[in-house]
C-alpha cells in the first residue's frame, strides 16, 4: 500500500481550514492537544487545550446568550441555523475533507456525513415552525388547559470521533431552533473538524445578527468534558460515545439532578432467516460491518444465520470481504479506511484471541495490512459456536461474530441476549417473521430494521438505543422535545373557581 506524506495531508487540512475560515484558530506548535491523521498516524496541527476558566468564560457566554436566544421568536431561529445549512453545503467537500483526514472515512463517506448535517439542518428549519404543544380538553368549565414548549438553556454536546461532525449537527441544529445555546466538546481525536465547524456557525451566527454565544467551542481531552458535565449552568448534557464514558457522565449528572441525553455503544445484530433474498442481504451486511472499518457505533458485529443457509451466507460474505479494498481512504477505489489509532488494533487482536479461545474459527481476515504508516486491518469473520463473553462485548473494529440458529425465537433469544440495544435487522422475505422482528416481543433495539443492514439511518427517524446504550434520541422525529422543557397551563377564564377532581375547599 502507498499512503501518501503527512506532509502533503497537513496541507490539505490547513487549506480545507482555510477555505471555512478557521485559519488562525488555535494552533500552537508548542500545544499539548495533537490532531494526528489515521491515515499515515502523523501530526496535522498542534493546539493549546481549553483551560478550566476558558471552559467556565464559555459557558458563561453561551449562558447570556441564551437569556437573549430563548426570546427570539423560533422561526427565526430558523434562520440561523439555514444560513449554517448554507455555508455546510458551499464547503461540502472542505469538510468531508477534514472528516477523512482526522476519522480517516473513505470520501464517499465522509461526504455522506457532511450530507447527513446539511439535512439536518434543513430539517430543524422546518421543525422552527412546528414545536407543537398539545390543548387538552379541561374537566372544568370555563377552563383551558394546554402545555407549552419552551427553551432549556445551555447545552453541552460531548461527541466521539467516529462522526465527528455529524452528531454535533443533530445536536446543534436542534438545540438551536428549540431556543438553546450550545457547549461543544468534540473528541480530542478530531478537533479539526470541529475548529471548522464552529467557525462556519460564527459567520451564520454574524450573517444573521444572531447572538456570537449562540455556540462555544472548548478543546480538549475527557477532563475538559467533566467540567461541562459538572457545570450547573448547562442545562442538558448530551454525550455520545462509549458506555463508560456514558457512566461517568450519567452519574455525575444524576448528582446534580441535570439532564442528560446519552448515545452510547451498540453491539449490533442482523438475523438472515432462511427465505432470506442473499444477493440483498450480503450486501447489506458487508456495509454494514466492514463500511468505516467497524468504527460506526450501528457497526454490524453479529450475524445470526438460519442453519440451513449458514454455510453459503458464510462464504458469499467471506468472499465479499476478501474482494474488500483496504487503503488510503482519498482513494476512489478504497472501502476500507484505517482504524484511528493503535489501541483499536490491540482490541481487535485481543477479541480474536478470546474468540478463538472460546472455539470460534477465523473464516478470513483479522490481519494487519501492511502500510508502514496508519493502522490498516482486513475485516474479519470469525464463526463462533456460542455467543461468548467476547461476542456480548463492542469492539470498536471490523469483526464479524458468526452464530447460528434453528427456530425464531431462538434467534431473536440471542440477538437480545447482549447488554447494548442500538441497532438490529432481520433479512427475510416472510412477512410474519419480519413482523414478529418488530413487535414488542421481538428485537430490543432502539432501531430495528427488515432487509436493510443496521447501519446508515437517515435523520428523519429519532436515532438512539435501548440498555446500556443509554436510551438518548436525537436527530429526526419527535427527539427535540429533549431540548427544550414542557409547562402545562390552565387557563380560568370563568368568575368562579372550581377546584379539580370536585374538591370542595370551605364555602
Ligand atoms: P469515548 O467514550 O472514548 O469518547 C467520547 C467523548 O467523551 C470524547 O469527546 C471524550 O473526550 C469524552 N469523554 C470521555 N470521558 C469523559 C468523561 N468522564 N466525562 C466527560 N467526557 C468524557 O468514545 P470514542 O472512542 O470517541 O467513540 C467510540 C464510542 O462511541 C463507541 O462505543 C461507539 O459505539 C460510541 N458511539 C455511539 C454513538 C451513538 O449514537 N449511540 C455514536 C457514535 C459513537
Amino acid at each position: 500500500m502507498i499512503l501518501p506524506d503527512t506532509d502533503s495531508l497537513r496541507t490539505r487540512a490547513e487549506a480545507a481550514l482555510a477555505a471555512c475560515g478557521a485559519r488562525d484558530d488555535h494552533p500552537n506548535p508548542e500545544g499539548a492537544l495533537t490532531a494526528r491523521t489515521p491515515i499515515t498516524g502523523g501530526v496535522l496541527c498542534r493546539l493549546t487545550p481549553t483551560t478550566s476558566t476558558q471552559v467556565s468564560d464559555a459557558v458563561a457566554d453561551a449562558h447570556d446568550a441564551f437569556l437573549r436566544w430563548r426570546t427570539v421568536p423560533a422561526p427565526q431561529r430558523g434562520a440561523l441555523v439555514r444560513r449554517l445549512g448554507e455555508l455546510l453545503t458551499e464547503h461540502k467537500s472542505d469538510l468531508a475533507a477534514l472528516v477523512t483526514l482526522e476519522a480517516g472515512k473513505i470520501t464517499s463517506e465522509a461526504l455522506g456525513e457532511v450530507q447527513e448535517m446539511i439535512d439536518v439542518c434543513e430539517f430543524a428549519v422546518g421543525l422552527s415552525r412546528q414545536l407543537y404543544g398539545r390543548t387538552m380538553p379541561s374537566e372544568r368549565a370555563g377552563h383551558r388547559l394546554m402545555e407549552t414548549w419552551h427553551p432549556l438553556g445551555v447545552v453541552a454536546v460531548i461527541s466521539a470521533f467516529n462522526f465527528p461532525v455529524a452528531v454535533w449537527s443533530w445536536n446543534t441544529a436542534l438545540a438551536l431552533v428549540c431556543g438553546d445555546t450550545v457547549v461543544w466538546k468534540p473528541s480530542e481525536l478530531t478537533p479539526l473538524t470541529a475548529i471548522a465547524c464552529d467557525a462556519l456557525l460564527r459567520r451564520a451566527a454574524e450573517d444573521v445578527g444572531a447572538p456570537a454565544g449562540v455556540h462555544r467551542l472548548v478543546l480538549g481531552a475527557g477532563p475538559v468534558g467533566e467540567q461541562l458535565v459538572d457545570d450547573p449552568r448547562v442545562a442538558l448534557v448530551s454525550a455520545t460515545g462509549s458506555v463508560r464514558m456514558g457512566r461517568a457522565v450519567g452519574l455525575r449528572v444524576a448528582q446534580r439532578l441535570g439532564r442528560c441525553l446519552l448515545e452510547l455503544g451498540g453491539n449490533n445484530a442482523a438475523v438472515v432467516a432462511p427465505s432470506a433474498d442473499l444477493d440483498l442481504a450480503v450486501r447489506g451486511i458487508v456495509f454494514s460491518a466492514a463500511g468505516t472499518a467497524g468504527q460506526r457505533c450501528t457497526s454490524l458485529r453479529r450475524l445470526i444465520v438460519h442453519s440451513s443457509v449458514a454455510d453459503e451466507t458464510i462464504e458469499r460474505v467471506a468472499s465479499a470481504f476478501r474482494q474488500l479494498r483496504v487503503g488510503n481512504p482519498l482513494e476512489a477505489d478504497t472501502l476500507v479506511g484505517p482504524l484511528i489509532r493503535e489501541r483499536s488494533w490491540e482490541a481487535m487482536t485481543a477479541a480474536l484471541d478470546k474468540a478463538r479461545a472460546d472455539g470460534g474459527t477465523l473464516v478470513c481476515g483479522g490481519e494487519r495490512v501492511e502500510s508502514g504508516g496508519g493502522h490498516y486491518v482486513s475485516p474479519a469473520l470469525v464463526r463462533m459456536p456460542a455467543q461468548t463473553a467476547v461476542v456480548r462485548e463492542e469492539t470498536f473494529a471490523p469483526i464479524l461474530y458468526v452464530l447460528t440458529y434453528e427456530t425464531l425465537d431462538e434467534a431473536i433469544a440471542l440477538h437480545n441476549d447482549v447488554p447494548q440495544g442500538l441497532s438490529s435487522s432481520i433479512f427475510t422475505t416472510d412477512q410474519r417473521e419480519a413482523e414478529r422482528f418488530l413487535a414488542a416481543d421481538g428485537s430490543d433495539c432502539g432501531i430495528a430494521n427488515v432487509n436493510i443492514g443496521t447501519s446508515g439511518a437517515e435523520i428523519g427517524g429519532a436515532f438512539g438505543g435501548e440498555k446500556e446504550t443509554g436510551g438518548g434520541r436525537e436527530s429526526g422525529s419527535d427527539a427535540w422535545k429533549a431540548y427544550m422543557r414542557r409547562a402545562t397551563n390552565t387557563v380560568n377564564y370563568s368568575d368562579q373557581l372550581p377546584l379539580a377532581q370536585g374538591v370542595k375547599f370551605g364555602r
